[in-house]
């Protein structure tokens, strides 16, 4: 089984993204999460670039990584400086790696108009760099910038770049499409075309312009490359690097090349979501392999066929990339999945009378637009309803919301709520700036008290969907909300063509979910009858 090389620079090339930004702090969570895994390259950053980035790599060298090797990158020579003077030498030399990547121009008209230098002058920056890192006991990767759109243009001169660098001693050519236009039969064919006489194994670098990245990494494999890079969720400039959470399962399940993740697989859809959640920004649901939905059946048949063989709807067990199978909630269900939904409750049968409730129940309400599949916690209320295992925690008299806005005066609201709990009559106000905030905060104050529990949740996300745009400002709308304790999060749904009522349903269901779930389970003791 041929061993293909891992290389990540989610921490360098990665953070060229829109919207990513890592600091040093997230650098190290993150580099000791790609260890874990059995990455074998991580590539710290620009040392040159700034004090942060230099900082990285001496901060690194005290995590005790087990297997990956740190990277820092930087360019070749200036044209005309010597090797010993020049910046990017020194911080190269600094960062005190054992390995790093060098990036030096493949593409002849880059030479001349990016660099405005002789093609001699690129190919001696090029052998000098490496062959004086490689002098200081450097390992030396060496990235052919642009390498795919040279080789199109003026072959000769880009084989004449990768001769150079395999003589000066780099240890791996790694092949760029830096733009990202390549498609994969041309990567197939400039491989099969490249010289068999180099001292060097190849590696590939793809950006994701064409939506390719993956296949043509399999095709650089495929046509002998040892050595891939790419970056956790494919996040990069422009549409991204290649994504090695798909690429990784793809020929790890689908191939017989090993790599070092091999036997850490199942810790990839956290290693997903931890860079996800480190970075703010909200997952892909569909990405391949780690995404939400990647397992998740909707169609009632479907879902019957899982029940039975998932191996006949499924690609590969969702356990194997630390992902999970998810049925849902839909009218298209069919009995089995509402039966496998109750089955915390007890043994239900297709007969029973509790699941064709619920399958009618389900129709009604989807009919008026709501959405149980990405509103769990709303399901569990209607399921405990009809199981009679359901504890209202209030009783609503009424609630008043006023906004106001002045010449001067920004926009505010404030509102108060009269509600009815365990017997008690109570009532509470808040001040915001929109109706929604400000009913929240007044539910808050009235229960508070009252039930100490609602401190400990909070409102992570909160989306509105208009569902009838043609009926304009008359249409209803489906709000989704997001809660969580701190440790687990549960989403809920309302649907009103009044915002605030809309609002105030899936507020309502989250707190009763947990008050239901977490809170009379406990034996209510967060309730303070006292006061
Ligand atoms: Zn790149």
């Amino acid at each position: 089984m041929k061993r293909i090389t891992i290389y990540d620079t989610t921490l360098r090339d990665g953070m060229q993204g829109v919207g990513v930004n890592y600091s040093l702090r997230d650098k190290l969570l993150i580099t000791e999460k790609l260890d874990d895994i059995g990455i074998d390259y991580i590539e710290g950053g620009f040392p040159l670039a700034s004090d942060k980035e230099a900082a990285f790599f001496s901060e690194a060298q005290k995590l005790r990584l087990k297997h990956a090797r740190i990277c820092a990158f930087g360019s070749t020579r200036k044209p005309g400086k010597k090797t010993d003077q020049d910046p990017h030498m020194q911080a190269l030399l600094a960062a005190e790696t054992p390995s790093v990547t060098l990036v030096g121009k493949a593409w002849i008209d880059h030479v001349s108009q990016v660099l405005e230098t002789t093609p001699e002058e690129n190919l001696a920056m090029i052998f000098d760099s490496i062959q004086y890192l490689v002098s200081r006991g450097k390992e030396v990767i060496f990235d052919l910038e642009h390498f795919f759109d040279g080789y199109k243009q003026n072959k000769a001169y880009t084989l004449e770049v990768l001769q150079a660098a395999s003589q000066a001693g780099s240890s791996c050519l790694v092949l760029c499409d830096t733009n990202g236009g390549c498609l994969f039969n041309e990567v197939t064919e400039i491989l099969h075309e490249l010289p068999q006489d180099l001292a060097a194994p190849f590696g590939v670098h793809f950006h994701d312009d064409t939506g390719m990245a993956v296949a043509n990494s399999l095709a650089g494999v495929l046509a002998g490359a040892t050595h891939v890079q790419g970056t956790v969720n494919g996040w990069g400039e422009r549409c991204g690097n290649m994504n090695l959470c798909t690429f990784i399962p793809d020929l790890v399940l689908k191939t017989t090349y090993k790599t070092g993740v091999n036997n850490h697989l199942e810790k990839l859809t956290t290693l997903s979501r931890f860079v996800a959640e480190i970075a703010n920004i909200i997952p892909d649901k569909r990405q391949p392999y780690v995404g939400e939905a990647a397992f998740s059946h909707k169609a009632g048949q479907h879902a019957d066929v899982i029940a039975k063989a998932p191996s006949l709807m499924e690609h590969i067990d969702a356990s194997q990339v630390g992902n999970r199978r998810k049925i849902i909630l839909s009218e298209l269900a069919g009995k089995s999945t509402i039966i496998k939904k109750l089955s915390r409750y007890g043994r239900f049968d297709k007969d029973s009378q509790v699941v064709s409730s619920l399958i009618t129940t389900l129709k009604e309400r989807e009919t008026a637009g709501y959405e149980y599949e990405a509103a769990e916690a709303s399901f569990d209320i209607l399921v405990r309803k009809s199981l009679d295992l359901y504890t209202p925690l209030l009783e609503l008299n009424n609630y008043h919301l006023e906004s106001y806005k002045t010449w001067e005066i920004p926009s505010k609201t404030i509102g108060r709520i009269f509600l009815q709990s365990h017997g008690k009559q109570i009532m509470g106000a808040g001040v915001g700036i929109g109706p929604v905030e400000t009913l929240d905060a007044a539910l808050r104050d009235a229960l508070t008290p009252f039930h100490s529990f609602i401190k400990n949740i909070s409102l992570t996300d909160y989306k509105v969907r208009v569902l009838e745009p043609e009926r304009a400002a008359a249409a209803k709308v489906r709000v989704f909300i997001t809660s969580t304790d701190h440790t687990r999060s549960w989403d809920t749904v309302g649907v009103n063509q009044n915002i605030i009522e809309a609002s105030w349903e899936a507020i309502i269901d989250s707190f009763e979910y947990y008050y239901n779930n977490f809170v009379l389970i406990g034996g209510d003791q967060s309730i303070n009858q006292d006061k």
